[in-house]
């Protein structure tokens, strides 16, 4: 008989105001906000409402620290030591700060467990072994000159990150700023300001001085926007939908920031009929369920070839039928609820259009309970390349499933979109492997797999997904600048 687990018990939240030089204190409008459990949708915490006055106090706190604060003078393999302390303090607490994560964002905890946190701590101990690792290299010129350059930090850095991964996006983004002698302003989205926050006072513990992280939550326009105006902020490395990544862009132009974006995707998974079927099949479940949908790489245009159509259609329907859906804090939960009311919203008028136009909804299409934003997994087939939902990115529990055919036209239409984030394939047959990794426009290709992450391993769009990398040595370069010293020899 199956047993049920019990829910993990609701963990304490310790740090509701911003992190600011080191000290944590309200806003200066003493506004606060509103954090709401998305499986019950009853407020969890209301936290401090950061606005332009706390994005400067923070800009001017991380601009002390980069040029006369500690960090300034501390030798690059004690930072790497203090970022390796950090990941240290986090695996102590993975328990605690996954049931954070799921209480927050609504993530079943042992996703939490399993996936965000091991990945959050890799993350800051690969950069950490990176700290001592940045440098320039001499060059030879013409004439009797000696050449070097210097990998210096690019300054303060503005980071703005989404609810879907608040923990791992908080590890992204510190990881290389860190590594690379940055200091940093960052705002973590509004639905999920809690476990960035926790990070915060984890960070001050594991040693990071004063000043060089700061924490303000507040909502996008106005906090947001505030980082990307600053004039005393050098860098914005911002992850979310590109219409915002628009917006940023244009008004960064007026102090003329460096940017890297990490955007959208509407990414092809296709499935061969010479491929390995199962593996395929659990994959693509995996590939677009996970996080419940939520993720900016999700397999959401799922093609299948002809000839194994219907047999796959009718696996992966009765895959996603079988999901687990609940208490995200109960471990046996495989999807919780969508992260708040406006993502619920938007997946059930995304569901609503698949119908009109003429999809067939094999599964789900409807809300789950009458509490909580639950979605059922949903599953529509004879989607054509014209549909809403083959073209917009749902960032829900939504799969679209097309037939094809031909490879030719099949990489056309894998490429037919402006987004480039991913893109999978599954195949026994190696050159069509290499073939897909080779001509579809995206910045990961999954080939027999899907959302393999590691730290190592650069991530980020072709097109109007993104631009730069994270992730990897790539991850690294946007947080230096590259100075060149050139000295005259006799
Ligand atoms: P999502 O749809 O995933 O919430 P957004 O791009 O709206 O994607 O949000 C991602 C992050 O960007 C959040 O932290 C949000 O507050 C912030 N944000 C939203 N609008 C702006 C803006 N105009 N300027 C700066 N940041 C913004």
């Amino acid at each position: 008989m199956a047993t049920v687990a019990e829910p993990i018990k609701r963990p304490r939240i310790k740090q509701t105001q911003c992190f600011i030089g080191g000290k944590w204190q309200d806003a200066v409008s003493g506004k606060r906000f509103a954090t709401i459990d998305p499986a019950t949708e009853e407020l969890l915490a209301e936290v401090a409402e950061g606005d332009a006055a706390d994005i400067d106090l923070a800009a001017k706190a991380a601009r002390k620290a980069f040029e006369s604060g500690p960090w300034s003078r501390m030798d690059a393999r004690d930072r790497g030591r203090v970022l390796y302390r950090l990941a240290d303090l986090i695996e102590e607490e993975l328990n605690d700060l996954a049931a954070l994560e799921s209480l927050d964002n609504g993530k079943p905890v042992r996703d939490a467990r399993a996936a965000d946190l091991p990945l959050v701590i890799d993350c800051l101990r690969y950069y950490a072994g990176y700290a001592d690792k940045i440098h320039g290299s001499t060059i030879p010129v013409r004439g009797n000159y000696f050449t070097y350059t210097r990998k210096e930090p690019v300054g303060v850095v503005g980071q703005i990150i989404p609810w879907n991964f608040p923990m791992l996006m908080t590890a992204w983004k510190w990881g290389p700023a860190l590594a690379a002698g940055c200091t940093v302003v960052m705002k973590p989205a509004e639905q999920t300001p809690l476990t960035c926050l926790r990070m915060a006072a984890l960070a001050q513990e594991a040693g990071v001085p004063d000043g060089v992280i700061n924490v303000v939550p507040g909502f996008g326009p106005t906090a947001g926007g505030a980082i990307v105006k600053h004039p005393g902020i050098d860098k914005v490395a911002f992850t979310g939908e590109h219409l915002t990544a628009q917006i940023i862009m244009r008004e960064a132009a007026q102090s003329l920031k460096r940017l890297t974006f990490e955007l959208g995707g509407k990414s092809p998974n296709v499935i061969l009929a010479d491929s390995d079927i199962e593996k395929a099949v659990q994959g693509t479940n995996f590939g677009l369920f996970f996080n419940q949908g939520q993720c900016c790489c999700a397999g959401s245009r799922v093609f299948v070839e002809e000839r194994v159509h219907d047999e796959v259609v009718d696996r992966l329907t009765s895959l996603a039928s079988s999901r687990r859906l609940g208490d995200p804090l109960s471990p046996d939960t495989e999807q919780g609820p969508q992260v708040d009311q406006a993502q619920f919203n938007k997946i059930m008028s995304y569901i609503q259009k698949g119908k009109t136009e003429g999809a067939k909804c094999l599964t789900g299409g409807d809300r789950n309970g009458d509490r909580g934003y639950f979605i059922k997994p949903t599953i529509f087939a004879d989607v054509n390349d014209n549909m809403s939902i083959a073209k917009d990115e749902i960032f829900g529990p939504v799969m679209s499933i097309l037939k094809f055919k031909d490879w030719e036209d099949l990489i056309q239409r894998a490429n037919n979109t402006f987004y480039g984030l991913a893109a999978a394939v599954w195949t026994r047959d190696i050159s069509k492997a290499h073939d897909f990794a080779r001509r579809v426009r995206a910045g990961t290709i999954w080939v027999n797999c899907y959302d393999v992450f590691d730290a190592a391993a650069p991530f980020g769009g072709f097109k109007m997904s993104g631009q730069g990398r994270e992730l990897g040595e790539d991850g690294l370069r946007p947080y230096t600048e590259t100075k060149t010293v050139t000295i005259a020899l006799g």
